[in-house]
């Protein structure tokens, strides 16, 4: 690669020391956009999460212009730093192997989706190749559109169709139209503890309820889900999503998951299954 030839700084200046008094205010300025804020601990209400995700990408502008101010004609400065701003598709890697076969699965599935921007909020809070997931397989709608790694998007589209379709069909003679989700990516951790939770990688996605093409809604937070039809698709839900997900909390596991199913595929060292 060529080697761009920029002017040397000024005669007398010792170059390492200007350019690190320059680059520590913008390190912080970087580390502070990228940090989780308290706000993004997982609360009792997942519903709040969403959104989190695009606004907390956008807001990672690099800190360019006062900088730029300081020293205008310093060439070094008219780049953003590295970690700051995802490079643009043209100045990325290549996408890995595994990545683009996901991708192949995915649109074999009928997977609508639509590829992001790297994501790298600092600490745990990163998905390197994520996607954004609006359709799955069978015609049903996700919404709101969900940002995930491909393997979790794959995972939860195959669950969708071998389980979750079919079994809707089989207690409710009808098909399903769309999921609502309340969390997908989202930088935060595991509610009353420091561990990061697996939706900080975009690898975790919460459902709140399920929209039939009858008309009729599933909705896990209402109280009446617990009616005889819907505790048998719930035992469903569960037994079946430990085929497709490492864990898959339900209503009845603790208060966090009073309201809403979540699926993640965190990857334990010893393999342990979490279906409860
Ligand atoms: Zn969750």
């Amino acid at each position: 690669m060529r080697t761009p030839s920029y002017p040397a700084p000024r005669r007398g200046a010792s170059a390492p020391a200007w350019r690190r008094t320059l680059l520590l205010p913008a390190a912080a300025l970087v580390l502070l956009v990228g940090a989780c804020t308290p706000e993004s601990v997982m609360s009792p209400t997942p519903s709040v999460d969403v959104g989190i995700q695009t606004s907390s990408v956008a807001v990672a502008a690099p800190p360019v212009r006062g900088l730029q101010a300081l020293v205008p004609s310093n060439p070094y400065l008219n780049a953003p730093p590295p970690s700051a701003s995802p490079a643009p598709y043209s100045q990325r890697a290549a996408m890995p192997t595994e990545e683009v076969e996901c991708r192949r699965q995915l649109a074999r599935l009928g997977v609508t989706y639509q590829d992001l921007p790297a994501i790298d909020e600092g600490g745990a809070c990163r998905i390197d190749w994520p996607i954004k997931v609006s359709g799955l397989p069978s015609g049903v709608g996700l919404k709101p559109a969900a940002t995930l790694n491909c393997q979790m998007a794959l995972a939860f589209a195959s669950w969708t169709k071998n389980e979750l379709v079919p079994s809707i069909r089989w207690r409710y003679f009808t098909g399903v139209r769309t999921i609502r989700q309340g969390s997908s990516y989202s930088c935060r951790r595991i509610a009353g503890t420091v561990t990061p939770s697996e939706h900080s990688k975009g690898n975790a996605l919460d459902v709140m309820s399920i929209h039939l093409a009858s008309g009729r809604e599933i909705d896990v937070r209402k109280p009446g889900f617990f009616a005889f039809r819907e505790k048998k698709l719930l035992a469903n839900v569960r037994k079946d999503g430990c085929d497709y997900f490492t864990t898959v909390l339900g209503p009845g596991y603790n208060r966090d998951h009073a309201d809403h199913f979540h699926f993640d595929l965190k990857n334990r060292r010893n393999g342990y299954v979490a279906c409860r």
